[in-house]
C-alpha cells in the first residue's frame, strides 16, 4: 500500500530531468552498503562529514544478493530521512523476479525517491550457475521500460511527478567488455535511453579524452542526455590494483604510472609502508586535475566514487579552491578589474 505523497518528508528531492534542465552540472558521491551497524555508523559519519560539499545527490550501490540488497535500502531510507541529500538508489536487474522488483519500486516510491539508477548488473561470484536469460529482466534496457512504465502508472500519485522516478543509466568511456564491438555498445546505449533514461552516469576512468571521445560518439549517435563522469581518486597502490579489476581493466595513462613509480620508489604492486601518503596525494592530484579539466570542458556532472570515505572528495575541492559544489557550479567567468 502506497503512502500519499502529502505525508513524506520533502529533503529537495527533484526528477533528474528538472535537474538537469535547471543546473549546469551536478556534483555527486557513491557509496556502498556498509557490512555491518559498526561500518554503517562509520559511513553515516562520512555522508554528513560531505554534505558540508552540498552535493547534487549521492548514490547508494546494490549488491550481488543476500542481506546487502536490504542493507542498500536501510541506507537509502536513513539518508532520505537524516540528510538533506537527496538519495538515489542504484537497482540491477540479476536474479530478481519482477515482482520483487515491483516491491522495491513500491518502497522507493513510498519513501518520496525520486531518482533511480538502472543497471544489468553482474552475475554474483557465489552463484557462477545463475542463468541470465531467467531473469525478469535480463538488460538494463528491460528494466528502464520497465520502471518508466511503473512511474507512468503511479506518477503525479503515489510519486509525485507524473513523470514516475527519473531514470540514471551506465555508461562506459573505456567500452563495456561484454561487448567488444563498439559500434553495437553504442546501439545497445541508445536503446537504453530511448527506453526511458534522462542522464549517464559512466565507469571511472583515468584518461579524460576516453570521456570526450565516448561523449563525441554519443553525440553522433543522437543521444544528447547530460552525461555525467566518473571519478575515482587513487588513495593507495593496493586500492589501484582492486579498481583496475573492478572496472574491469580501466585503463592507467603512462604519466599517472610515471607518477605513481616516483611515489612508490619503483615497486607500485608492493610499496613500502613509508610511501603511502606519496601514492595519496599523486591520485588526489591526478583526480584534482581530471576534475578541472572537465570542468572546464562543460561537463555535466562529477560522481565520485568515495570508497565509502569522505577525506579525498574533500581534499579535491580543496584543491580546487572551493568549499562546496554551489561554487563548481556557478563559478564566475570573467576576469574581474577595478577601473580608475
Ligand atoms: P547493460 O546495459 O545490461 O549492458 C551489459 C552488457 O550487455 C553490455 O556489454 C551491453 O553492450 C550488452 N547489451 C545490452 N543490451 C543488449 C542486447 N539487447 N543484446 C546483447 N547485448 C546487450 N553493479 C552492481 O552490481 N551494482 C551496482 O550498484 C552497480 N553500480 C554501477 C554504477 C555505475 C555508474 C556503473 C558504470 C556500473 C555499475 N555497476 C553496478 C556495474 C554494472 O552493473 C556492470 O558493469 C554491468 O556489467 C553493466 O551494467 P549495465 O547497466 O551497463 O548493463
Amino acid at each position: 500500500m502506497m503512502t500519499p505523497v502529502a505525508d513524506r518528508p520533502a529533503n529537495g528531492d527533484m526528477h533528474a530531468a528538472d535537474f538537469y534542465a535547471a543546473n549546469k552540472a551536478s556534483f555527486s558521491f557513491e557509496f556502498f552498503p556498509p557490512k555491518n551497524e559498526e561500518s554503517a555508523e562509520t559511513l553515516f559519519h562520512h555522508v554528513e562529514q560531505l554534505q558540508s560539499l552540498k552535493p547534487s545527490f549521492v548514490s547508494v550501490t546494490y549488491g550481488a544478493g543476500g542481506g546487502s540488497r536490504a542493507i542498500t535500502q536501510d541506507l537509502v531510507f536513513r539518508i532520505k530521512k537524516q540528510t538533506s541529500i537527496p538519495p538515489v538508489p542504484h537497482l540491477t536487474c540479476v536474479t530478481h523476479t519482477e515482482a520483487e522488483i515491483y516491491d522495491i519500486l513500491e518502497q522507493y516510491a513510498n519513501a518520496g525517491i525520486s531518482n533511480i539508477l538502472a543497471l544489468g548488473g553482474d552475475t554474483p561470484k557465489h552463484m557462477p550457475e545463475h542463468d541470465r536469460s531467467r531473469d525478469a529482466f535480463r538488460y538494463a534496457t528491460d528494466l528502464v521500460r520497465y520502471i518508466k512504465a511503473f512511474g507512468e502508472k503511479h506518477g503525479g500519485q503515489e510519486i509525485k511527478d507524473p513523470r514516475g522516478f527519473g531514470i540514471a543509466v551506465a555508461g562506459f568511456p573505456e567500452g563495456h567488455p561484454a561487448t567488444p564491438n563498439r559500434l553495437v555498445e553504442m546501439d545497445h546505449l541508445k536503446a537504453k535511453i530511448d527506453a526511458g533514461a534522462d542522464f549517464i552516469v559512466t565507469q571511472l576512468f583515468f584518461d579524460n579524452r576516453d570521456f570526450y571521445d565516448f561523449r563525441e560518439r554519443c553525440e553522433l549517435a543522437g543521444i544528447d542526455l547530460p552525461i555525467v563522469a566518473g571519478i575515482m581518486p587513487i588513495t593507495s597502490a593496493p586500492a589501484m590494483m582492486r579498481m583496475a579489476d573492478l572496472a574491469a581493466g580501466s585503463r592507467f595513462p603512462a604519466p599517472l604510472i610515471k607518477a605513481m613509480l616516483r611515489a612508490t620508489g619503483g615497486d607500485i604492486h608492493d610499496p613500502p609502508k613509508t610511501t603511502r601518503e606519496a601514492v595519496r596525494r599523486v591520485g588526489v592530484h591526478w583526480a584534482t586535475e581530471q576534475c578541472r579539466d572537465l570542468l572546464d570542458n562543460d561537463v555535466r556532472g562529477l560522481h565520485f566514487y568515495t570508497l565509502n570515505r569522505s577525506t579525498a572528495t574533500r581534499e579535491i575541492y580543496a584543491n580546487l579552491g572551493v568549499q562546496d559544489s554551489q561554487a563548481l557550479a556557478e563559478p564566475p567567468t570573467q576576469l574581474m578589474r577595478p577601473v580608475g
